[in-house]
């Protein structure tokens, strides 16, 4: 481990240095020429598009393209938010000790997949590549398993100062205004054409801080209902600003025949960046008729039994059951209460559920299961309600005998595990009809959104995970995270 923590600073040096190389002989903002796409793929794309898009939605020229730059930038350097990743630098923990951290504290945050990428990352990192990270959008793709075109361009143009643009859901809701792209921003076509803008528009000199001001105007002016034209940097080149003039003067009429402002082949159907003329124009969104809605088809309704089994006079105090998911699918690798999936008709759950017990406990008192009420949980894609049981073995002989893939923990175990939020809630409810509580009165009823807005007691702040160091041992409880 010490060689490999050794060739990563290593590694870090020489990446430092060539970034400076490279600032060095980067041109300035207002030298700077529009960037192309690298490589065959870059150019085949560009030709592709340079067929199909009219230069209405391109940039076509380079005072236009440097005026972007420096308006960006200027309004970036005034009004960057202080985000904990700004204000300190963070430490590339990539090894395998740091990393087991990652389902615990992201636990409840909902970025289950992706903490275990990251360690699946750094894991190879470490273990593959020597310690040295990759450092270009092209290998950081290619060699780390999870790590997307969007990851990948922001780590290369932020770490390591590549030139490379990227494309979030912010970027798409910019690019789509200011270019006026009413087109579904999902199809491949108006993809394409948007990495493409990307590419062109990122400055050379600031690559990073062009990326974070892009995605930072989106998230913070150019926002998605109610977007701050008049405080924003770019107004001037906003091709979604002029075409509301334009929709506002037909309006009015004031005007005879149409008002001389640039458009885009109207009506005609053929551009494939314009909505189809079938989607008018919609006079009380503004803006905001950019970029188009996709709409999503509403999330499969799921539903699955759950048992909190706890064995109250097991060795050391009470402790409950986790079994572990599996390694593929919804919320892998996590640990859960013993589930089982069921039909919503509420048939044969108890039957199911007490097999999938004594599949992991041996044989456990049937009568003594009990209905306490239920959690639903909205993941992106899917709607789960869980049937919540709660079965107490009291007198029984301890358990001692665990399978692998199942762990007995105490209740405060339980609280700083890798469990989802839904499993939180689960206990919550299981502990309400405790002899002794307040709310055993009743059967729970507990709907949980994804998108919680407050974290819950025992959750992880982002905030803190970016505390200037993470503790190098973890504790036994986090190999429930492996
Ligand atoms: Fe977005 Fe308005 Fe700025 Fe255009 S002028 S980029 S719509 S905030
Ligand atoms: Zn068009």
């Amino acid at each position: 481990m010490k060689k490999s923590r050794a060739a990563m600073r290593s590694c870090c040096r020489k990446q430092a240095s060539s970034k400076e190389g490279r600032k060095k002989h980067a041109p300035s903002s207002s030298q700077a020429k529009p960037s192309a796409p690298d490589g065959l793929a870059g150019r085949l794309e560009e030709v592709v598009l340079q067929a199909s898009v009219s230069p209405y939605h391109l940039f076509r020229d380079t005072a236009e393209v440097t005026v972007f730059r420096e308006s960006l930038l200027s309004w970036y350097n005034r009004e960057k938010r202080d985000l904990p990743w700004r204000r300190q630098k963070v430490r590339w923990t990539w090894t395998g000790g740091r990393m087991l951290e990652v389902n615990q504290l992201w636990a409840g945050l909902g970025y289950y997949s992706r903490g275990r990428r990251l360690q699946e990352g750094a894991r190879k990192v470490v273990e593959e590549l020597g310690g040295h990270m990759p450092c270009t959008a092209d290998t950081l793709q290619r060699l780390l398993p999870g790590v997307g075109r969007y990851t990948a361009g922001a780590i290369a143009s932020i770490a390591f100062g590549q030139i490379t643009g990227v494309v979030d859901g912010n970027v798409v809701r910019v690019l789509c205004r200011v270019r006026a792209i009413g087109a579904d921003p999902s199809s491949t076509l108006v993809s394409q054409q948007l990495w493409s803008l990307a590419q062109q528009l990122v400055d050379p000199a600031r690559p990073g801080d062009f990326n974070q001001a892009a995605m930072e105007l989106g998230a913070t002016v150019c926002t998605p209902q109610h977007p701050l034209c008049s405080q924003c940097p770019v107004q001037s080149l906003c091709r979604a600003r002029q075409r509301v003039e334009r929709e506002q003067l037909l309006a009015s009429q004031s005007l005879p025949g149409s008002p001389d402002m640039e458009e885009c082949a109207p009506n005609t159907g053929q551009c494939q960046l314009c909505a189809p003329p079938t989607e008018p124009w919609d006079l009380t969104l503004g803006v905001a008729n950019f970029p188009k809605k996709v709409s999503r088809r509403p999330p499969r309704e799921e539903c699955s039994a759950t048992c909190v089994l706890e064995q109250l006079g097991a060795h050391g105090g009470a402790r409950i059951l986790l079994v572990q998911r599996p390694n593929s699918g919804l919320l892998a690798g996590l640990w859960e209460f013993p589930s089982v999936a069921v039909e919503p008709s509420g048939q044969c759950q108890r039957k199911a559920l007490l097999q999938e017990l004594q599949s992991w406990a041996g044989p456990v008192p049937a009568t003594r299961l009990r209905h306490l009420g239920q959690v639903v949980h909205t993941f992106s894609h899917i709607k789960l309600t869980y049937q919540v049981f709660g079965l107490a073995l009291e007198g029984q002989t301890p358990v001692t005998i665990t399978p692998p893939g199942a762990r007995w923990l105490t209740r405060e175990e339980f609280r700083t595990a890798a469990v989802s939020t839904a499993m939180k809630k689960v206990f919550r409810v299981y502990e309400g009809q405790q002899p002794g509580t307040c709310k055993g009165s009743k059967r729970s009823q507990v709907s949980i959104s994804s998108r919680r807005k407050k974290p819950s007691p025992g959750q992880q702040l982002l905030d803190n995970f970016f505390r200037p160091l993470i503790c190098t041992d973890p504790p036994s409880l986090n190999s429930v995270a492996q």
